[in-house]
């Protein structure tokens, strides 16, 4: 008999669990509560711009495994692009002072040893004092663990651990910090090289494991909200959806991949992180002048990350709580002057009128990745026999990223598999 296997939620965790599963020979049924799969990794047209956008510029890095074996399993690794180096381009906008920091493409990290391809201004030993990092407990904070001040960490450690944590580096998890620094930093320059989906979000990371679903006869039910879920003993026993209900056999497996909100109201009494951080992502339709590069990292303003798209230049700020209520038009006034400096455009067009722009204020991004809030996680395995969680919020030993999405998801799979 077919195995059965429901999935909740269809971000990038549901999706990763759901194309494991049919790849294995499962009926999957998946259950979306909105209109449009990716959850918080989407594209969708935007009026404003004219054109297709992401909700927010999404970095992935080569060492990203779990995200790399999904992409390549739904047959789009290709349309992760990056350069054949992890080269990173940066601009402190206090000085304009620009440089490369090029952590190269080998397994060992040599860059270390030559302060051409180093952050300006630092030494080998700066480096070593990171190293508490890696062994570094989840309830430590950074603050406690590493010197947060001096060049290596205005040019390197700060901004990596600002986009990862999405929290003030130093109050932020030192054991999350550490699992990055692992398999990014330390794993050599093979598994920093920068990867973005170039052609969108959706079109890279969605559509296809959507498509290749429906291949494997899968349904994919939008506007299908779970609201509760009724138990008979050590089981999942109905999924209730308002209109409808589908009624499970305990050998009927359950991949509940919904944001921790929507997780606590079907399962009560279910520990789940409770504090959120934005991210605030900036679209100007500008083409990119022919010199910049892809990505460039921004220090000493308001931008964080400046990328250039196909007739697009696009900004993220993390940490972004204290801008959620700052008028849209002296945002985009205020990133604009930000970018017109780091990709070297001209001051009267800084100050001319805007090009047509989007701001997109994701207000619970990601979870709050401090000590306090990653105690919250839950694992994987639940009290019930036949459910089991996913999402970049569960214990993923990673902070909120693709890959700790994707890693969940296959997590979940795997579970499931082992079921008897
Ligand atoms: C602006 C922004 C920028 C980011 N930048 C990066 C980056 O650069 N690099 C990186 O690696 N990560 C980044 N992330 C994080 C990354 O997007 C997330 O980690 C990932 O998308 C989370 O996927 P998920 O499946 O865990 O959750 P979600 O995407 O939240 O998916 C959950 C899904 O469940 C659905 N749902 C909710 N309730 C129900 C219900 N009751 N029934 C059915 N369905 C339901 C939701 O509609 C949603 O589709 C960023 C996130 C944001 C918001």
């Amino acid at each position: 008999m077919t195995k059965k296997a429901h999935i909740i939620g269809a971000g990038i965790s549901g999706l990763s669990a759901a194309v494991r599963l049919a790849n294995e020979g499962y009926e999957v049924h998946v259950h979306e509560a909105t209109q449009q799969a990716g959850g918080r990794c989407r594209s969708y047209y935007d009026a404003a711009t004219d054109l297709v956008i992401d909700n927010g510029n999404h970095l992935m890095l080569s060492g990203n495994n779990h995200a790399r074996s999904y992409a390549r399993s739904i047959g789009s690794e290709d349309g992760l692009v990056g350069p054949e180096r992890a080269q990173f381009h940066f601009v402190d906008l206090r000085d304009d002072r620009r440089w490369l920091l090029d952590l190269g493409n080998g397994r060992i990290p040599t860059w270390l040893f030559d302060d051409k391809r180093r952050v300006p201004d630092t030494k080998v030993g700066d480096y070593l004092a990171l190293a508490p990092l890696i062994w570094s407990s989840t309830s430590s904070l950074v603050g406690d663990t590493i010197p947060c001040k001096g060049a290596l960490y205005n040019g390197l450690v700060q901004p990596l651990l600002l986009a990862a944590l999405n929290v003030d580096p130093p109050k932020g998890s030192a054991g999350l910090a550490g699992a990055i620094v692992r398999e990014t930093l330390l794993a050599g320059g093979q598994a920093c090289r920068p990867l973005i989906a170039r052609d969108g979000l959706s079109a890279v990371l969605v559509d296809p494991a959507i498509k290749l679903l429906h291949e494997k006869g899968a349904t994919v039910n939008f506007g299908h909200e779970l609201r509760q879920v009724l138990m008979a003993g050590e089981n999942i026993s109905t999924l209730e959806f308002g209109d409808d209900a589908v009624t499970l056999s305990p050998s009927d497996a359950v991949v509940l991949a919904v944001p921790p909100r929507a997780a606590s109201s079907i399962l009560l009494g279910l520990k789940t992180p409770t504090k959120f951080r934005a991210i605030v992502n900036a679209h100007f339709r500008y083409d990119p002048p022919d010199n910049m590069p892809p990505m460039m990292g921004v220090i000493g303003g308001l931008v964080e990350w400046l990328f250039a798209f196909d007739r697009r230049l696009s900004v993220t700020i993390s940490d972004a709580d204290r801008l959620v209520d700052v008028p849209r038009e002296q945002l985009a006034r205020d990133i604009w002057r930000d970018i017109c400096k780091a990709a070297v455009i001209g001051n009267d067009v800084a100050e001319g009128p805007l090009p047509r722009w989007q701001i997109v204020r994701e207000r619970r991004a990601t979870f709050e990745a401090t000590p306090e809030q990653n105690a919250m996680r839950p694992k994987t395995v639940t009290e019930w026999k036949n459910l089991f969680l996913a999402g970049d919020w569960t214990d993923t030993g990673l902070p909120a990223t693709i890959e700790g999405s994707v890693r969940s998801g296959d997590w979940a799979a795997d579970h499931v598999l082992k079921m008897q």
